[in-house]
């Protein structure tokens, strides 16, 4: 006997034959492992009244009772919510029930010919295991958070679960279609996120065994918003690093980006792009006459007129300071020369500032892809070089890019690189060029003019190789060496009234430039009366503060300050009036034209005439003939240098002058001198080596 095993099971039997009703009912109860807990209904109606009141584990059902079916009784429970396994018994002529009985939920089906206690017992329990299974599945496809629907090969959808409605209804609203639409939509779109509405989804298309699709679909709606938002703040963010905060033009980076761009495409489309640079002439002295504020209303006021100024294709940037870029696309000579008169016509400007008007004029630069330049850094060196060359030029608005300002550019970094060394290994030298008092034609001083034979090229002219130097910085200390070696000549030859040394413009700005002049004064044991810093207009109007903070310091110290090239620079009566300078060089090129241009000799006369008003004594420098010293002396100058007097005297033969005459130089001793030739010069290197 064996032993009865789990819970018993409560069974309801319908039935409306009383026989079979006892055949199956004893059948159950002579099972001898499971016990069965029977309830028995004769009509379909009754068993609806029972299910009402209780619960149960399985139902048998007979297939036909009357006018209803077991399938008609199927219906019933379920439709009354109640998913109880029902196990249908068919007579013989049933037989084919089968599918239509599955169809309507039926777990199983026994003919009635076959009722034995073991054939009941085991459908009992399939059925159960069954159901088990199937609430499982229901469970899971009720619970999950993803919507579900299997579509079989005709296309019908044959399961879906309710979160996929609800997902339909939120995606198409309540329409009775939103689920089909959905399932049509996801199926439809072979990419993995759908949007829909405000909706996102993430879909998975499964192919079953049996060639259905197993569709399933992601709320990922909240997902996507965050990526949404953040890519719309790295999006805010980039664009914010992308622009310029003074003018609101693109900046440098994306300038950058863009040229970049248009490059790869004129590659491809083998097409020109220009690139053409643009700075205002004379900015730093706007700034430095009416401040930075004024300098900005300029440069806000420029990006202005270029965004009115360009066409469709046409790009303008801000690098930095005052310096601007255009990109135009699809470009060739003659459309970047119309783009570059458009520009210089827009920022020929007259500001209102305060009560002052300020003048605003451009130059620009122009490289063209790909003749002059393959990528961005070559277009961009080469329209600076432009620039500076168009700069270069009186009335000169703007410059093409040409081979020969790349030849020009390599000469000067190959200078640039050979100057490096002059000084490490002794190639500059200082030739010393007389000034003499007008009244008496004794000697005043001497002017330092510094010489570099350069091994590989000679003699190389200062006027070439100073502006190289002050565009690398080496000139600062070419500048402290000339002030040395100066020094170390006045210790030498006390004889020497006077020395003027020329200071650049970087170095005139140098907080360093009063302690290297004081420190050399010092070594040497020299009276600061001995020494003159000779500075040029140009030079001071580049940081003009800083450069009279230093002036004062150094005229404080007794050293006398000479304004060198005066008359050709810009702003020479204000400068005049801001420091009170020892000595007035009128620059050579006017006693030069005295002889045959009428407006120069009035000038070279008015400049006496403002420094005879200022107490300040006037040298003319160039003097070359004697027409011209005769003028110069008429129009009342105090000194004067030049070649008429002869050439600079090479430092070296500065002793034999000095033993020569004791000091008691007149012009026309130091002609005589000249005369000698320089080959006394060589005569006495050795004694200039000490110096
Ligand atoms: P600068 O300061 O105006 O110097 C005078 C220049 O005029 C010198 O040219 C001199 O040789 C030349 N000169 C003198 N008399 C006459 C004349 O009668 N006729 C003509 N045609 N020229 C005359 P240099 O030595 O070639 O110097 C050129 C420029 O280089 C200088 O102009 C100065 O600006 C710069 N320089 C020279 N030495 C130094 C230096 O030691 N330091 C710095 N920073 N600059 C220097
Ligand atoms: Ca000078
Ligand atoms: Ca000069």
């Amino acid at each position: 006997m064996a032993l009865i095993t789990g819970a018993s099971i409560k069974t309801l039997i319908v039935d409306d034959d009383e026989d079979d009703l006892f055949l199956i009912r004893d059948a159950l109860s002579s099972v001898e492992t499971t016990r069965y807990v029977i309830t028995a209904s004769s009509s379909p109606l009754l068993a609806m009244g029972e299910l009402a009141n209780a619960t149960f584990d399985v139902i048998f059902c007979d297939y036909r009772m009357g006018a209803f079916t077991g399938v008609d009784f199927i219906n019933n429970v379920r439709s009354a919510g109640i998913d109880t396994p029902i196990i249908l018994l068919t007579g013989i002529s049933d037989q084919n029930i089968d599918a239509e009985a599955l169809k309507a939920g039926s777990s199983d089906f026994i003919p009635k010919t076959a009722l034995t206690p073991d054939a009941l017992d085991r459908s009992v329990r399939y059925s159960l295991a069954h159901a088990a299974r199937q609430r499982l599945l229901q469970s899971i496809l009720s619970n999950t958070r993803s919507g579900i629907a299997v579509i079989n090969v005709d296309g019908q959808e044959s399961m879906s679960n309710a979160q996929l409605e609800a997902f339909a209804q939120l995606a198409f609203g309540s329409t009775p279609d939103a689920r089909k639409l959905l399932v049509q939509k996801a199926i439809e779109c072979d990419v993995k996120d759908i949007l829909i509405g405000n909706m996102a989804f993430e879909s998975h298309v499964t192919k079953l065994p049996d060639g259905a699709l197993l569709l399933t679909l992601h709320d990922v709606t909240d997902r996507v918003n965050d990526l949404r938002e953040k890519a719309s703040a790295e999006e805010r963010i980039r664009a914010i690093a992308m622009q310029d905060t003074l003018t609101g033009l693109p900046n440098r980076m994306a300038f950058n980006s863009y040229l970049d761009d248009c490059l790869a495409d004129a590659a491809q489309n083998k097409s020109s792009v220009a690139v053409l640079l643009f700075d205002f002439n004379r900015f730093k002295e706007v700034n430095d006459l009416f401040g930075h504020a004024a300098g900005d209303h300029i440069l806000r006021h420029a990006a202005e007129m270029m965004r009115r100024t360009l066409d469709h294709g046409e790009f303008c940037a801000r690098l930095g300071g005052d310096e601007f870029v255009l990109v135009q696309k699809n470009s060739d000579l003659r459309t970047a020369e119309d783009l570059s008169l458009r520009v210089v016509e827009a920022l020929r400007m007259s500001l209102k500032w305060e009560d002052k008007t300020i003048e605003a004029s451009v130059t620009l630069g122009v490289a063209i892809y790909p003749q002059h330049g393959s990528n961005r850094q070559e277009l961009l060196a080469n329209s600076d070089l432009a620039m500076y060359r168009g700069k270069s030029e009186v009335d000169m608005t703007f410059c093409i890019f040409d081979a020969a300002m790349d030849q020009m550019i390599r000469e000067r970094r190959s200078l640039a690189h050979d100057l490096k060394s002059a000084i490490t290994n002794g190639e500059l030298s200082l030739d010393l060029q007389p000034q003499f008092e007008s009244g008496t034609g004794l000697l005043a001083g001497f002017e330092a003019l510094l010489r570099w034979h350069c091994p590989k090229r000679g003699n190389v002219s200062p006027a070439q190789f100073i502006p190289v130097a002050e565009d690398g910085g080496l000139i600062i200390e070419i500048d402290r060496w000339v002030l040395n070696r100066a020094c170390k000549l006045l210790k030498l030859h006390n004889w020497m009234p006077r020395l003027a040394v020329n200071v650049s413009a970087k170095a005139i700005c140098q907080a360093s430039l009063v302690g290297d002049v004081k420190s050399a004064l010092i070594e040497n044991g020299i009276s600061p009366k001995r020494l003159e810093l000779e500075v040029t207009e140009t030079a001071l109007i580049q940081d003009l503060n800083r450069a009279l903070h230093n002036l004062r310091q150094i005229k404080a110290l007794g050293i006398t300050v000479a304004m060198d090239d005066f008359g050709i620079g810009y702003s020479s009566l204000s400068l005049l009036g801001s420091f009170p300078f020892d000595r007035i060089k009128i620059d050579g090129s006017f006693i030069q034209q005295v002889e045959n241009n009428d407006r120069a000799g009035a000038i070279f006369k008015a400049v006496v005439g403002l420094g005879f008003a200022l107490n300040v004594p006037v040298l003319a420098e160039g003097v070359e003939t004697a027409a011209q010293l005769e003028f110069a002396i008429s129009a009342g100058c105090q000194e004067l240098q030049g070649f008429h007097f002869g050439r600079p005297v090479p430092q070296a033969s500065l002793p034999y002058v000095c033993a020569e005459l004791h000091g008691m130089i007149s012009l026309s001793t130091f002609k005589t001198f000249q005369e000698r030739g320089r080959e006394v010069a060589d005569a006495v290197q050795p004694l200039a080596a000490k110096a």
